[in-house]
């Protein structure tokens, strides 16, 4: 009996998120993303959030979704409404389960600028039949992701957040104008799931969600974070 498992073709590559200044990647195991966590987003999408009456809630990505930002994504198939989300993205270095927001830095490895690129259309046609979300979230290269910044202290609770296509700024934030913190967000979603190292929390885009078509560029930037970019390519034809 042999000890070393053999696989009928190459099983899948680790996905990893480069760390500024280190040679290391950081390994990604889960992607997590949170809804409506900016109070105009969700106006514009005609889900208003009152936060005394709700709790966040999330969707989540498969790690296959990731693309590193200055890529090309290719226009994505069986949508005509392709969108951008800017997303301040926080990344898990430590395992929790149950933890208090006053304890929540101690999971905090650092921080990445997202893009949660969404096929609008799809994933309005299912929240409107009661579907889930995954044809108009959960696609090919729909994640996009900086490299991780390191941070230590208190979770970041504030700094601008922006995002321009061809030059042209379509979104503009603060974060401290989430709906649901840092610290609220990975109290809240820790006490569904152990959270592991290797988890990457996408925490919600502010408002100014808009198409995008193939030649566009886009370039966001996170205050102390970092930035990120984006190019569209032509439609992936079949092949
Ligand atoms: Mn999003």
């Amino acid at each position: 009996m042999t000890l070393t498992t053999t696989y009928l073709f190459p099983p899948p590559p680790v996905a990893s998120v480069p760390v500024r200044g280190l040679s290391a990647h950081f390994p990604v195991q889960r992607l997590f993303f949170v809804g409506r966590n900016y109070h105009a987003h969700a106006v514009e999408m005609g889900r208003p959030v009152d936060k005394s009456k709700s709790r966040p809630f999330y969707f989540t990505k498969s790690a296959t979704t990731l693309l590193p930002s200055g890529a090309t994504a290719a226009y994505p198939p069986g949508t005509a409404d392709y969108q951008h989300e800017m997303e301040l993205v926080v990344a898990i270095g430590a395992p929790g389960f149950r933890v208090s927001e006053q304890d929540v830095s101690r999971l905090i490895y650092g921080y990445a600028c997202g893009l949660d690129m969404t096929r609008r259309d799809l994933q309005l046609t299912a929240r409107e039949q009661g579907r889930p979300w995954d044809l108009g979230k959960d696609f090919e290269q729909s994640s996009v992701i900086s490299e991780i910044v390191q941070a230590s202290g208190a979770p970041l609770a504030r700094g601008a957040i922006d995002l321009r296509v061809n030059g042209q700024v379509r979104q503009q934030a603060d974060l401290s104008q989430l709906i649901w913190s840092v610290a609220e967000i990975l109290a809240d979603l820790s006490s569904y799931y152990h959270l592991l190292p290797g988890d990457l929390i996408y925490t919600g885009t502010p408002d100014g969600v808009s198409a995008v078509l193939p030649g566009d560029r886009l370039e966001g930037h996170i205050e102390g974070v970092g930035g990120i970019e984006l190019s569209i390519g032509a439609s992936d034809s079949a092949s």
